[in-house]
């Protein structure tokens, strides 16, 4: 274990930074309980980083997190940069260029739903109530999104425009090792998604993730093509454990598992690269509509937390303790705007205030 624990905040625009300070109540809680020294120090990224510095991604930002353990991240952008030219705008000169630095190839997902909570999601109560617990394994640096040519093209009577898949063997095996070390530590059942009725990247996908399957005899593979696990999950989302995905499918898919569970407001996502250094953020954006009104969920942001416990420091039993904390104050009714259905609901504060007198319940039992 690491003695000095450095952890690079960097909070954002919009409701970032409200969502954060929920997360330092949380730390303080267990810098003191289980006197660990998380070090905390935060950076500018993003539209702020713009204002101050002139660019998304300062210099000093990035030397920070490369100095650092893990980066936990707020969100970025908002209306008063949505007219910069798109390479400037702070989600892609600041997101894709600090996820691509560090190589973040592996996106994790977790959807989950307690079941008492199934008024939470949208989906029927006979679905719902069953609860369920789904981990996303997105492959995040290549596929389409990545691959050149990516053009449009308008020449005497053509115009046309052209994207290109291209996935190598050794990205779909390093991504599929992700998800089957995940599910060991889970139900140790796999579903890979892809196309490989049509596409040959998915047939490439599909034979590689069989191969790298044999290395884990304990693990139960399935595939699923995309158009059909799209159906499944919504019908039976409690029979799935760790669904592998390629880029775009795992863009679809976990945005699928994230709103079935009630709220992007309390999805955290985590971004891993090969030495299983990571940067966790909430999945959601900067909520503009949100921001200064001390209204936002701020659970995705303290399950952001959680995740960089479990991943980047093994720091198990903590993250459980917070996971459980999230949801002891769930099931006594404490809700956000987002997820009271027009009842009763509680600020950004007072969420962070409940979660974290759960927490203190937690260490002292
Ligand atoms: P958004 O996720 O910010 O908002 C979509 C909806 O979800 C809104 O109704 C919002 O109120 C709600 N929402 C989001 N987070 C919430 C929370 N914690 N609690 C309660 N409700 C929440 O997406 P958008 O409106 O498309 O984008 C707004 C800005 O955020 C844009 O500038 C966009 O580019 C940026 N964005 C950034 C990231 C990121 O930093 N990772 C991701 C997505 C969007």
């Amino acid at each position: 274990m690491k003695k000095k624990l450095k952890i690079a905040v960097l909070p954002g625009d919009g409701i970032g930074p409200e969502v954060m300070r929920e997360v330092y109540k949380i730390i303080e809680v267990i810098k003191i309980k289980s006197k660990i020294d998380l070090q905390i120090k935060e950076y500018d990224i993003g539209g702020i980083a713009i204002e101050k510095w002139g660019q998304a991604l300062p210099k000093n930002t990035l030397k920070g997190c490369e100095k650092s353990h893990a980066i936990l991240l707020g969100s970025v952008g908002g209306p008063k940069w949505d007219s910069l030219p798109a390479h400037k705008r702070p989600e892609v000169a600041s997101l894709l260029k600090i996820r691509k630095h560090f190589k973040l190839f592996a996106n994790l997902r977790h959807s989950f739903l307690h079941p008492k909570l199934y008024k939470l999601s949208p989906l029927k109560k006979k679905i719902s109530n069953k609860g369920f617990d789904i981990l996303c394994v997105r492959e995040l640096t290549s596929g389409i999104y990545f691959g050149k040519p990516s053009i449009e093209i308008q020449k005497k009577n053509k115009h046309y425009a052209l994207d290109t898949t291209i996935y190598h063997k050794h990205e779909i095996e390093r991504i599929a090792h992700i998800a089957f070390q995940e599910s060991l530590k889970r139900k140790c059942e796999v579903v890979s998604v892809d196309k490989s009725n049509v596409l040959n990247t998915s047939k490439l996908w599909k034979k590689t993730v069989e191969e790298v399957a044999k290395k884990y005899p304990k693990v139960n593979l399935s595939h699923l093509y995309f158009d059909n696990a799209i159906m499944q999950i919504i019908k039976n989302p409690n029979l799935f454990d760790v669904i592998l995905c390629p880029n775009l499918i795992g863009d679809v898919i976990s945005d699928e598992c994230g709103i079935l569970t009630g709220s992007i407001g309390m999805l955290a996502s985590a971004s891993l690269n090969e030495k299983k250094f990571g940067l966790y953020e909430p999945a959601g954006g900067t909520a503009p509509d949100l921001q200064g009104k001390n209204i936002a969920n701020p659970i995705a942001q303290i399950l952001s937390f959680s995740l960089l416990l479990k991943h980047s420091f093994q720091l198990y039993e903590i993250s459980e303790k917070i996971n459980l904390s999230i949801q002891k104050t769930l099931l006594k009714g404490y809700k956000t705007l987002d997820i009271s259905n027009g009842n009763k609901f509680i600020t950004t504060n007072q969420m962070g205030d409940e979660i974290t007198k759960s927490l203190i319940k937690e260490y002292n039992k």
